[in-house]
């Protein structure tokens, strides 16, 4: 059974990053798992936005499961942290957010779940978090290091003898990566009609001009044309969180053009061919 599972912080990251990857590989028949590590508790919701629901983790949490079924992951699997804001915001510090959790507890629940699925190829955020967010960040941090905890034995050994799980080698490990057209284009734009490129989305915390300067090594890049539609379905079960969006409307065909294509870094087994570019994710694996 081919199976993928990706590692993220927030409720929202698996659809506004690789969503249209998550989708073609599902569509295709590769069971899909999302590992996220918080329920969104800092996410900021409009008013009006709660209707019904206790508390923005409760509609976060339905949000990203609306999403799961239209992209057509298996399942969300929380990892039971809280989310942490932006760098000098107060929910960093609450005790129970991610940047609070010692690494190696993180690093053991994602060990954990990675020896009970099984999968072949495990997504996560590249190194910047993809704009600098650290919750991202960690992810980053503790998913890699889940990859190369998961096959050894002397690491977390209890996991064996409490819930019987072995260790398990995943083939491959990816980082996503900001989309080069779209940041090109939003530089370009932007100013354009008198905005700021570093001062973008919602809370104007995302630096483009930054995001740009980071520029990662691409090595895979995934054709999710076809499945953009339920990328921008999925989108709107994130409504809570889409005013980031709303600077990002486009017209189909632009979209197409834009963000037609998912960008990746593959950090195992290490790229020796540079100049070819990867399309599958899974290739030459049997499945
Ligand atoms: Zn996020």
């Amino acid at each position: 059974m081919a199976r993928l599972l990706a590692v993220f912080a927030h409720p929202d990251d698996e659809t506004f990053g690789p969503g249209g990857t998550l989708a073609r590989y599902a569509a295709s028949g590769v069971e899909v798992h999302y590992a996220c590590a918080t329920r969104g508790e800092a996410g900021e919701v409009a008013e009006g936005f709660l209707n019904g629901y206790e508390d923005v983790a409760h509609l976060r949490t339905a949000e990203v499961e609306c999403a799961a079924r239209i992209l057509g992951i298996q399942e969300v699997h929380f990892l039971g942290y809280r989310d942490s804001g932006m760098p000098g915001s107060e929910d960093n510090l609450h005790p129970r957010s991610l940047q609070q959790a010692p690494d190696q507890e993180v690093i053991g629940r994602i060990v954990a779940l990675i020896r009970r699925l099984r999968p072949q190829v495990l997504i996560t955020f590249d190194p910047h978090g993809g704009y600098g967010h650290p919750d991202h960040v960690k992810i980053h941090r503790v998913t890699t290091e889940a990859f190369y905890a998961a096959p050894d034995p002397e690491r977390f050994p209890e996991q064996q003898k409490e819930q019987g799980l072995t260790p398990h080698q995943v083939q491959r490990l990816y980082y996503t990566a900001f989309p080069r057209r779209l940041l090109k284009f939003w530089l370009f734009y932007l100013p354009l009609v008198g905005k700021d490129p570093s001062r973008w989305g919602v809370n104007q915390d995302i630096d483009l001009r930054q995001i740009a300067e980071w520029s990662q090594n691409i090595t895979t890049q995934i054709d999710v044309r076809r499945h953009l539609k339920r990328k921008m379905e999925a989108s709107a079960c994130h409504l809570s969180q889409m005013a980031p969006m709303r600077d990002i409307w486009l017209p189909d065909w632009l979209r197409r053009r834009l963000m037609g294509v998912e960008s990746f870094t593959r950090a195992y087994p290490p790229v020796t061919n540079r100049a070819k570019l990867e399309r599958d994710l899974f290739a030459g694996m049997n499945r």
